[in-house]
């Protein structure tokens, strides 16, 4: 399967990149342009297996039936670009710079670049355990991100357009402000290079916690259990999170992954509940507008927020 995904990369690199690169002359870039070709490819993978995860799971119990399910469409665009299209070119291709960047300028100081293997050396030759810990430290980052999102009005403006889906399916976990993707790449980039997370387990990181995050997001009735739920988020553990009630500062349910935060924090809520979703103060079209329309509106809350005394959005 890796081989032949690789080769369709190959194939992508050989027949479209590379001929435009050079007639940009921008050849220098050429290894690079193979990462993301890669990690495009394996994003694409990655929005097939979850298609066919959590279509069928919607089908089978759904929370909501929509007669027109047009607003849906415009999860599935914001699902194309950011995981075929920006998530591997930032994944891969400026993770991969970064850090060799940032290790070359370190060894060059006589600093050794942080990893998680050399402050427990224990973690030597434990893939898999350091691979789950990686995880872990960076669902508790996500953790923080997204609640201090809720926190102020400024980032809020940016952050309600997730929320302003009033049909919530598997593609909503994508829908997001421009402005407000840069801030969590920025984000999770840092903490990953902190903790010292290798370019090639970057990327793999990011597919298997947003397939995670995509599933919380599925327009399905379905509870892990008393213990489950306390394991690993489910959809309905997440839908409370986008419930009518809940958009704005007073939010519960804020993680991503893993529900240990919310409980840790004191912000979980596990009651069994299935809200409508959607955002009441976001206005129409950050619900069912164009995908430039959203952005357009939320750029504009998000500048009516910073200006003194700016009325750009209502946050309770
Ligand atoms: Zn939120
Ligand atoms: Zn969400």
């Amino acid at each position: 399967m890796i081989s032949f995904l690789d080769s369709i990369a190959g194939k992508i690199q050989e027949f479209v990149l590379v001929p435009l690169m050079y007639q940009l002359g921008l050849m220098q870039w050429e290894e690079l342009g193979f990462g993301w070709a890669l990690f495009a490819v394996y994003g694409a993978v990655q929005v097939a297996i979850t298609f066919a995860v959590c279509v069928p799971l919607e089908k089978w119990r759904p929370v909501e039936n929509w007669p027109d399910n047009k607003a849906v469409w415009v999860d599935v665009i914001y699902t194309c670009i950011s995981r075929v299209g920006i998530l591997p070119l930032i994944t891969f291709v400026l993770f991969w710079q970064v850090q060799t960047a940032l290790n070359g300028w370190l060894t060059d100081n006589g600093y050794v670049p942080p990893t998680l293997e050399r402050l427990f050396p224990s973690l030597l030759g434990q893939p898999v355990i350091t691979f789950i810990l990686y995880a872990i430290i960076l669902d508790l980052a996500e953790y923080w991100r997204h609640r201090l999102s809720h926190r102020y009005r400024w980032w809020w403006a940016l952050h309600s357009l997730h929320h302003a889906q009033r049909q919530m399916t598997f593609w909503s976990d994508d829908r997001n402000h421009l402005l407000d993707d840069i801030i969590a790449f920025f984000w999770f980039g840092l903490v990953a290079l902190l903790i010292g997370v290798s370019p090639m387990q970057f990327p793999l990181l990011v597919l298997v916690l947003r397939f995670l995050e995509s599933l919380s997001h599925a327009n399905v009735r379905l509870s892990f259990g008393w213990l489950g739920e306390r394991l690993l988020i489910s959809p309905r553990f997440h839908r409370l999170h986008h419930g009518v009630d809940a958009a704005g500062r007073r939010s519960c349910n804020y993680g991503a992954v893993l529900p240990w935060w919310d409980m840790i924090f004191r912000t979980a809520d596990f009651s069994p509940r299935y809200f409508p979703t959607g955002d009441p103060t976001g206005g129409e079209l950050m619900a069912t507008g164009t995908y430039w329309q959203q952005q357009r509106v939320g750029f504009g809350r998000f500048i009516g927020a910073l200006l003194p005394g700016g009325a750009g959005n209502a946050h309770r």
